[in-house]
């Protein structure tokens, strides 16, 4: 007997995150969409950042209070017949690779961007990442309330700098003290904004019609302009076109204030209309469908629980395939073992749930003591990896010494320990025997060293180090790359798995060797 449930259910879901620069109003748009699914009683709890407070202190705030960071690690909401599923990529000082790899478990982003500003660097990181699967992207220009720079300018700079053609689909009238609202190109509306309005879900007017006098007697001569102007921009720009936003070669553009929630909802419509439904999973066996009967899913992020009594940690699985219930027994493949999940979490509504069900493009948390690693498969008994899971080579790096010198195995196993789990890379230079850790984002050092003391009862430090970067090598001919391993072993570690990396004190220092090694291939990525 087929199952039709799951066709029906693929087709439902949206699974998408947001990217931007810190400050360009991520948080505001997940508490506007938030609204929006009426997930949220009232919108501003959504982290407690708007508390003044910090990464750091929201880190100690969830060690009292566990599971804080997971209820908004994802969230599902039902829109416009879809269910939506938003992950969060912490965009601050927590920035780390799990923001990275978040990017990899979703089907579709939201790229935020501060009007005022343009394209910042933060933005252009993260499109990196979703340019490794052509992720469709789609654009939102915020903060229309406030000067902006001027909207040509801004999708210029979005299709030299990020090398996407940009499809305005709405257009906005003014800005600062005079924006009074955007003319939606497709539906041949104006949709005015009044002030003041940002707490609630808004009955906005809506004029029919560009030519409508109902237009001029709303802004008066702007409506001119704004006719004016339009003439020009739809004659220059480039029009909607789906295919190229599944490819990721275009992305459809609004302009609006979350702060005033307004043009939140027409992003949401596009995201409902156009982004992709569950989109399929390569693996080293076969492709993976959503519309495959047999469950699969993968583990993208593993987050610690800060509990230290319990070593509890959640990994979030993204359901590739088929249908998790609860009670099922899954098959870890790595470890050739089967499993009963009698309770996993899911993230309806922004709270921990148990979950009866979840289906393709949804999350669900399974808890893990330590077993689970980045990457994992989960299926209902075929042998499969899923591939495009990659670590990505830090940037900033320290070595790490401890206090008491007695306790260098357990500082070894917690670091290769913690690697597994994506907290943190650790390099074993082959040369010393120093230990250097790496990581994409700063906090990710302090998580470190604290979850060093609280589970492996090891007390390290840090110590600053010359290192620029690190790449992963490779060479088909194994006497090339043996001969590198004896020319360059200065620069060589091993890292978490045992890989070996190329330790570049400097860019330069990369370069010359990239040069002088042809043979050798210097990978930014590495898949487990
Ligand atoms: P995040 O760092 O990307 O999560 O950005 P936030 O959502 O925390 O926003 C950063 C700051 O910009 C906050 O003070 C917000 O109130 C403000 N902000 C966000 N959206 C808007 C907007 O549309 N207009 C204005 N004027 N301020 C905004």
């Amino acid at each position: 007997m087929s199952n039709v449930v799951i066709p029906e259910e693929v087709s439902k879901r949206r699974t998408f995150a947001i990217i931007s620069h810190p400050d360009a109003g991520k948080t505001t748009i997940t508490e506007k969409v938030l609204l929006f699914g009426q997930a949220l009683q009232k919108a501003g709890t959504v982290k407690g950042k708007k508390s003044g407070q910090h990464a750091k202190s929201d880190w100690m705030e969830m060690e009292k209070d566990r599971g804080i960071s997971i209820t908004t690690s994802v969230m599902q909401f039902p829109y416009s017949g879809a269910l939506v599923n938003l992950l969060d990529t912490p965009g601050h000082e927590d920035f780390s690779e799990d923001t990275y790899r978040t990017l990899t478990a979703v089907d579709s982003c939201l790229m935020v961007i501060d009007s005022a500003k343009g394209v910042e660097a933060r933005t252009i990181k993260l499109m990196e990442v979703t340019r490794l699967r052509d992720t469709p992207i789609v654009t939102f220009m915020n903060k229309l309330d406030r000067d902006i720079r001027d909207p040509i300018e801004l999708m210029d700079e979005v299709e030299d700098i990020l090398k996407m053609a940009c499809a305005p689909i709405t257009w906005p009238i003014g800005s600062g003290k005079e924006f009074k609202g955007v003319y939606h190109i497709l539906r041949d509306e104006v949709i005015l904004y009044e002030n003041n309005k940002g707490h609630t879900i808004q009955d906005s007017v809506i004029i029919k019609g560009l030519a409508n006098p109902e237009l001029d007697e709303a802004i008066g001569h702007v409506a001119d302009d704004l006719r004016e102007e339009l003439e020009l921009v739809l004659g220059a720009a480039h029009e909607f076109d789906h295919d190229a936003f599944l490819k990721g070669e275009l992305t459809p553009v609004y302009f609006g204030t979350a702060l005033g929630n307004f043009g939140v909802d027409h992003i949401l419509d596009g995201i409902v209309e156009w982004a992709p439904r569950p989109l399929p999973r390569e693996a080293d066996v076969r492709e993976v469908k959503p519309t495959d009967e047999k469950f699969s899913g993968f583990v993208f992020k593993i987050q610690a629980n800060m509990d230290p009594k319990h070593r509890d940690r959640v990994a979030f699985m993204r359901v590739c395939s088929g249908e998790y219930r609860q009670g099922m027994k899954m098959h870890h493949v790595r470890l050739n073992k089967n499993v009963n999940v009698s309770d996993a979490l899911t993230f309806m509504a922004g709270d921990r749930e148990r979950a009866a069900t979840a289906y393709p493009g949804d999350i669900i948390g399974l808890h893990n003591h330590g077993t689970i690693r980045i990457g994992d498969a989960f299926t209902e008994g075929e042998k499969l990896r899923f591939t495009g899971i990659p670590n990505f080579a830090p940037e900033l790096f320290r070595r790490i010494r401890l206090r008491d010198p007695l306790k260098q195995k357990q500082l070894l196993k917690g670091l290769v320990q913690l690697s597994e789990e994506g907290a943190v890379q650790v390099f074993r230079p082959l040369d010393s025997n120093d230990l250097i850790v790496g990581a994409v984002g700063v906090l990710q050092f302090e998580v470190v060293v604290g979850r060093l003391k609280t589970e492996y009862n090891v007390e390290a430090i840090y110590e600053a180090i010359s290192v620029a970067t690190a790449r992963w090598v490779y060479a088909e001919d194994e006497l090339k790359l043996e001969d590198f391993r004896k020319k360059c072993s200065t620069n060589l570690a091993l890292d978490g798995g045992n890989n070996l990396t190329y330790i570049a004190p400097s860019m330069v220092n990369l370069n010359l060797s990239i040069e002088r090694y042809p043979d050798i291939q210097f990978a930014k990525t590495r898949e487990n």
